[in-house]
């Protein structure tokens, strides 16, 4: 029987890449379901070439055009935010690639985990903003979360084979971005275009973004902790520009376990399908000959102020990683369209995690609430609107 896969974001650059994935090991696995937000086209494409059940497009307005070209074929079409959170219920469906962007990956994934189906989770936000509940609901329902990430899948590896051995700590590694060398004078003036050039991977352009603020790795720091059980000062983090070491786990005996590999997400993903199993595959291999030095050096939370607020928003717990999350998206989207600079995103993060009410103990509707109210805020600050 082919593992029946459902892909959430599958026009996305995560999404993309697992359809790769599926089409090299198309004697394993299957699409169920594929979903994306606007980009009707790719989905349309997508969906001739991998036949699946049904195709989900976020938004209502592209329904009829979806609708008609996919007519005649065998496959069910539905719009909308409560379809692209109910298809993952669908009786078939083994696993779930989590690979949209956002707090809008907090519902669908929460439905998928209720109806038990595996995890395969890229889509961090959702551990940021509701990591305990996503934890308590995953643990009652004996649901798998699989690490997509590369630097959790980096960790993961890493633990195989270590089931009761004590971790001291985990170093998740970060490139840096495409401004680990500059001075604070200079990253006053970054634009857009510099920021979407990052060195060593090709990702989507929210996350493209949080890496050049280091935002990407203070959530990675929060998904660290829920994924592997750690507390918040047993996650370290250290810049390390080759992206060759995706990320390393130090024991309780001193010994550090690291994962190499070139940077390619094709291979966390298929991972993250395959586990415990490792497949063949085509990507490229490292070749140390060619790698050169591998260097390491301390993050400068000065500089990239939003790997500190993450670290607080952390330790403060509750739903402050909720009301960061819920700022930085809006940062993130207005810095896009050049409504905020580069630094003023955290500003404008700092000061919505002041306003915002602390709830020590969120349930959903909480989270659902504050991220709406953290949104409001973070708009009044850049008078922004989206
Ligand atoms: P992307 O922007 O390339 O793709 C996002 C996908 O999600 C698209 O298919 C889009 O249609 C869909 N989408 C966007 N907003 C949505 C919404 N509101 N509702 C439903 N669908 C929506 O993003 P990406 O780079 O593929 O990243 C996806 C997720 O994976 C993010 O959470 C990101 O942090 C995480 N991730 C990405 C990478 C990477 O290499 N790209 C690495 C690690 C983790
Ligand atoms: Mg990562």
């Amino acid at each position: 029987m082919k593992k029946q896969i459902a892909i959430l974001g599958s026009t996305g650059s995560i999404g993309t890449q697992a359809l790769q994935v599926i089409a090299e090991h198309s004697d394993l696995y299957e699409v169920y379901a594929l979903t994306a937000n606007n980009r009707v086209e790719l989905l349309i494409e997508q969906a001739r070439q991998f036949m699946p059940e049904a195709v989900v497009i976020g938004n209502e307005t592209k329904y009829s055009q979806l609708k008609e070209a996919l007519s005649g074929l065998p496959i069910k079409v539905y719009a909308g935010d409560e379809a692209l959170a109910q298809i993952v219920e669908a009786g078939p469906i083994d696993v779930v690639l989590t690979a949209m962007v956002g707090f809008a990956g907090l519902k669908p994934t929460i439905n998928a985990i209720r109806a038990k189906k595996k995890i395969a989770l890229a889509n961090k936000e959702t551990l940021v903003v509701a990591g305990e509940l996503v934890n308590e609901l995953a643990q009652q329902y004996g649901t798998a979360i699989l690490p997509v990430d590369s630097e959790h899948s980096a960790v993961f590896q890493c633990l195989v084979g270590e089931v009761g051995n004590k971790i001291e700590k985990v170093i998740l590694t970060a490139s840096g971005g495409p401004f680990r060398t500059c001075t604070m004078e200079q990253l006053k003036t970054v634009t857009k275009v510099q920021a979407l050039k990052h060195p060593n991977w090709d990702m989507g352009a929210k996350i493209t973004i949080d890496s050049a603020s280091m935002m990407n790795k203070g959530f990675e720091v929060i998904e660290a902790k829920w994924l592997f059980g750690l507390k918040p000062e047993q996650v370290e983090v250290v810049v390390h520009p080759q992206s060759i070491i995706h990320s390393m786990v130090q024991f309780e005996d001193g010994a550090v376990k690291a994962q190499l590999g070139v940077p390619d997400m094709r291979v966390p993903i298929q991972y993250a399908l395959s586990y415990p199993d490792r497949l063949s595959s085509s990507f490229d291999r490292l070749d140390f000959s060619k790698c050169g030095n591998l260097t390491f050096e301390q993050p400068d939370i000065k500089r990239f102020r939003n790997l500190a607020l993450a670290y607080e928003a952390l330790h403060q717990a509750g739903n402050m990683p909720c009301i960061v999350n819920a700022a930085n998206e809006i940062a993130v989207a207005a810095f896009l369209r050049n409504r905020v600079s580069f630094l003023g995103m955290s500003d404008v993060i700092e000061k919505v995690m002041q306003t915002v009410s602390f709830i020590k103990s969120p349930m959903y509707d909480d989270y659902v609430a504050t991220d709406a109210e953290a949104r409001e805020v973070a708009k009044e600050l850049m008078n922004f609107k989206i």
